[in-house]
């Protein structure tokens, strides 16, 4: 059932767990962390019916119900006090979702050792969060799945400040060191497709010159970057 984009979640997901899959849909990650004994127990949140019905067919057939707990919920309110989470993952949203859903539960948080996750877009966004929040960034990954290219934030309450420059919030602290060919990959493809639009622009004269200007401030930035 697992698409190579939520095995590399799962792989960041500690021994033990006690995991909070937010907007979990059809469970599958938790349904496959519990069947390869990673985790000890775990809540699966939706907030819509359909995908929710669908987590409790997933854990019923699985016979996982005694270690999954499926719960029609907004976000975060999907966590009790009682379930002692220490490891949440949010997968396939768009970054300001993904903080707008910790925004409106903070409280919730308390307790929580490691956030992992995958944002389908926003990711300097969330890394700005992170930093804000005091989250240390403490792993990165980047997948290629069907087509699409998805990165992997594995974040950890710390108690001092946390300080990210504008490049690392941008390309991710340790993906922009490590620079993996999906991540060269990635940034090669937009920066063609920026070269593309100021293309278009040179060919269309009415086109404001700082909106060319910062396109090429961005090229400029990604080739340093990949050099
Ligand atoms: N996490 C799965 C994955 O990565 O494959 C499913 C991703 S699916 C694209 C996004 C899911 O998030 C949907 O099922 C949607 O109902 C759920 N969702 C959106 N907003 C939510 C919220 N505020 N609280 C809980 N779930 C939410």
């Amino acid at each position: 059932h697992l698409s190579d984009r939520l095995k590399k979640v799962a792989k960041f997901v500690p021994k033990d767990a006690r995991l909070a899959d937010i907007g979990s849909d059809h469970a599958y990650l938790p349904a496959y962390l519990a069947i390869n004994k990673i985790i000890s127990y775990a809540v699966a949140g939706e907030v819509a019916k359909g995908p929710y019905e669908n987590a409790v067919t997933e854990i019923n057939t699985e016979r996982l119900d005694h270690m999954i707990m499926p719960r029609l919920a907004n976000g975060l309110k999907a966590i009790k006090t009682d379930d002692n989470i220490d490891t949440i993952t949010i997968a396939g949203m768009g970054g300001p979702l993904i903080r707008d859903i910790f925004n409106a539960d903070l409280e919730k948080l308390v307790g929580v050792r490691r956030l992992i996750i995958q944002p389908n877009v926003g990711q300097e966004l969330i890394r700005e969060w992170l930093m804000n929040h005091s989250y240390q960034i403490i792993d990165e990954d980047i997948v290629e799945d069907d087509h699409h290219i998805y990165e992997i934030i594995v974040a950890e309450k710390v108690s001092n400040k946390v300080g990210y420059s504008s490049l690392d919030l941008k390309y991710g602290p340790n993906l922009r060191v490590e620079q993996n060919e999906v991540f060269r990959a990635k940034w090669q493809r937009q920066m063609a497709k920026k070269r593309e639009v100021l293309k278009h622009f040179a060919a269309a004269n009415e086109v404001p010159i700082d909106k060319k200007k910062v396109l090429e401030i961005d090229i400029k930035e990604i080739e340093e970057m990949l050099k």
